[in-house]
């Protein structure tokens, strides 16, 4: 699970970044500010706010008022201003480059790649020409086992289930491979739904707004397919839309996806025909290149059962014509300008609110990172990353990791059963600190200057056969699920593993120039978060080797399942939207990892200062400004339709509500004076503590 869920425009399923339509994108800025005096930015606070009643304006205030989000960016955040300071020093690798003329190696990949992106001109001079062998290999299609093959080729590694939490992928299946849920010695396929253009199954469900958003998505495929010389469009466009509602109509639920337990199904391929009749799995496999696989682990076995029958029922041409549709609209980014404007206009503007497409520079980078992200990552660290500072972040892990295990000491509801195991899992687990220890070898995968579509479809390829290629080998615990330079941080629950980017550590996340109580807030509580992750409602479902085992005594369970209730109720009663409230329960697991992870952090911040007194700086003792150091990281602002986009597909609520996650730590009640009669205030007794 990560920190954040970080959004991308579906470029083409490459790596990993396939997500619900959206795309962060920076503009450059200069060096690297310390935020005031000792880390907070103390201008855009709103001191005219009591603390107890609205802690994130309190903090955020002025921030929020004077903050324009730019108008190539649907949300703009404290993320946001490292991911830009990140893509502007990526810009500088990659365009020299593309102008080094000796260039070899994966230094000319990434120039080459760069190149084939930025020449504008050449892909307008091409047409539909790189497409064409998808659209003819899609018109050929004879009968329903032609059909299933065809399915079986185009299968991606591009969903996420337990890392990034990326479920989302327009292709009809998605496929993540990962260790094994029950044998963690080996990795398996994970098979989830997909199919949708739509973000999720309530844009095509529900009415209101999203009845509008359906309306648009119809004429936006109108227009694609007129463009690509389509006949009848429009009735074409009304019956894809038919049809993806009906794929809508037996998807799982959010939730339900989030949901381990009910994910943990594992079908021989044997048993697709009897299980999920409609779909000829033997010829889809032998698409696949899986026709030897044995186990799949089938995350929602209804929607999968639900989709084969659908390719049974529905006719050959309506899913040729669906078909077609998606590979334009997957292709559209690298088409000419009308179907890459066309994109941007219902991907960025309708689904997101973003009014201006990012400079193609900003594009071609994010394209790049999707086809050779960690050669980039490579030359990155190399450049923006110091062993000092990797040295002070480990330092703060053993910290935070020793902190966490007095916490579980002196948890007064577990039983020392539970806590044995509680301990042992921590005592095992794996922390990557900046970059991997080993590099990915691109040297199989071909890209070409001239040839945009095609670099991005050979790197989603090339993906896939990395992927496919673990099926059966033991897991390699050095992989990286994160790139260097992304502004994030993840716990692998599977393998009991955290990763912390070389981009995250620097402020106002980390700055050792920086009070040490705003680091402990700020870096501090996301290294605790991460690490809380492993006991989260999902995390505390594996064992200390990554094995799906429940561990607790069923008493400790259902304590933990109570705590986990009354924390679901605080966020479901927060709401952005008169008709749209946060999902209490699609986001539990993140807001667990918050609330414990920033309980950690108080506490080592504590024992770092091994009983020092503090003093007070302009103002501010040291526990408020730890708590100022929170929340100012989860300053966040957002267009409405991106916000709504994200409370119904992302399992981290929006910033503003994970700052005032502070309700629950006693001591921000001594910090700031909170009394009963603040709105923020919650008794002692409804004060959430889980860890
Ligand atoms: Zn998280």
């Amino acid at each position: 699970m990560r920190i954040l869920r970080t959004v991308v425009v579906p470029l083409l399923a490459v790596a990993a970044c396939s997500a619900p339509p959206d795309r962060p994108q920076p503009a450059a800025p200069a060096g690297v500010p310390q935020l005031g005096t000792f880390g907070v930015d103390l201008g855009g606070m709103d001191r005219t706010v009591p603390p107890g009643d609205d802690f994130y304006a309190y903090v955020n205030g002025n921030w929020t008022k004077r903050t324009a989000i730019p108008p190539d960016r649907s949300r703009y955040n404290s993320f946001s201003v490292l991911d830009e300071r990140a893509r502007a020093r990526e810009r500088a690798i990659v365009e020299e480059a593309a102008a080094a003329a000796e260039a070899s190696g994966d230094r000319k990949k990434i120039g080459d790649c760069y190149r084939a992106y930025m020449d504008a001109a050449a892909i307008d001079a091409k047409g539909l020409a790189p497409a064409q062998p998808d659209l003819d290999a899609i018109g050929a299609l004879a009968d329903k086992q032609a059909l299933a093959r065809l399915l079986g080729g185009t299968l991606r590694a591009d969903v996420d289930l337990l890392n990034s939490t990326n479920w989302y992928t327009d292709r009809l299946f998605g496929l993540w491979v990962a260790p094994h849920l029950f044998k963690p010695a080996i990795c398996a396929p994970y098979l989830v739904q997909g199919g949708l253009g739509l973000p999720e199954r309530d844009y095509y469900l529900e009415g209101g707004g999203m009845a509008t958003i359906r309306t648009q998505y119809a004429a936006y495929i109108a227009k694609v397919l007129t463009l690509a010389q389509v006949a009848d469009a429009e009735a074409k466009a009304a019956r894809i839309v038919g049809l993806e509602t009906a794929i809508a109509r037996v998807h799982a639920t959010g939730e339900d996806t989030n949901d381990v337990k009910k994910g943990a199904n594992v079908w021989r391929l044997a048993e697709f025909a009897s299980k999920a009749p409609g779909l000829d799995w033997a010829a889809w496999a032998a698409g696949a290149g899986l026709p030897q696989q044995d186990e799949f682990i089938v995350w929602k076995p209804a929607a999968v059962a639900g989709i084969a029958a659908l390719v049974a029922s529905e006719p050959l041409d309506t899913w040729k014509e669906y078909l077609l549709w998606h590979a334009l609209d997957r292709s559209a980014p690298l088409l000419p300008k009308a179907f890459a404007d066309a994109h941007f206009a219902f991907h960025g503007t309708v689904l997101n609110g973003t009014p201006q497409q990012p400079d193609r520079w900003k594009r071609a980078v994010a394209a790049v990172d999707g086809a050779l992200g960690e050669a980039v990552g490579r030359i990155y660290v190399e450049r923006h990353f110091s062993a000092a500072t990797k040295a002070r972040a480990d330092a703060m892990v053993r910290d935070l990791l020793a902190a966490f295990g007095a916490r579980i000491d002196a948890l007064p509801w577990m039983s020392a059963q539970t806590k044995a195991r509680a301990k042992q899992k921590l005592a095992g687990m794996q922390i990557g600190m900046g970059y991997p220890d080993h590099w990915r070898d691109y040297g199989a995968l071909e890209v070409r200057a001239d040839d945009a579509l095609g670099n991005a479809q050979r790197a989603g390829l090339f993906e896939y056969r990395r992927n496919v290629q673990k099926l059966g080998a033991p897991p390699d615990r050095g992989e990286w699920y994160l790139l260097p330079h992304e502004v994030n941080a993840l716990n692998v629950p599977i393998e009991n593993r955290l990763i912390f980017p070389a981009a995250i550590l620097e402020p106002p996340f980390f700055d050792p120039a920086a009070d040490d109580a705003v680091n402990y807030g700020a870096i501090g509580a996301v290294i605790g978060h991460e690490i809380s992750h492993s006991y989260d409602s999902s995390g505390a479902l594996f064992d200390e080797h990554g094995k799906l085992e429940n561990w607790w005594t069923p008493d400790d369970l259902a304590k933990f399942e109570a705590a986990g209730a009354a924390l679901a109720a605080q966020f479901d009663a927060y709401r952005p939207f008169p008709d749209l409230a946060v999902n209490g329960k699609l986001t539990l697991g993140e807001n667990i990892a918050d609330v414990a992870g920033l309980a950690t952090a108080i506490d080592a911040y504590r024992l770092s200062q091994r009983g020092r007194p503090g003093q007070a700086l302009e103002g501010f003792t040291p526990e408020q400004r730890l708590f100022l150091g929170f929340a100012q990281v989860w300053r966040s602002k957002a267009r409405e339709p991106a916000l709504r986009n994200q409370l119904k597909t992302n399992v981290h609520a929006p910033g503003e509500y994970r700052a005032l996650t502070v309700r629950n730590q006693d001591a921000w009640y001594t910090a700031f004076a909170v009394q009963k009669d603040m709105k923020l205030f919650l008794p002692p007794e409804q004060r959430v503590k889980v860890w």
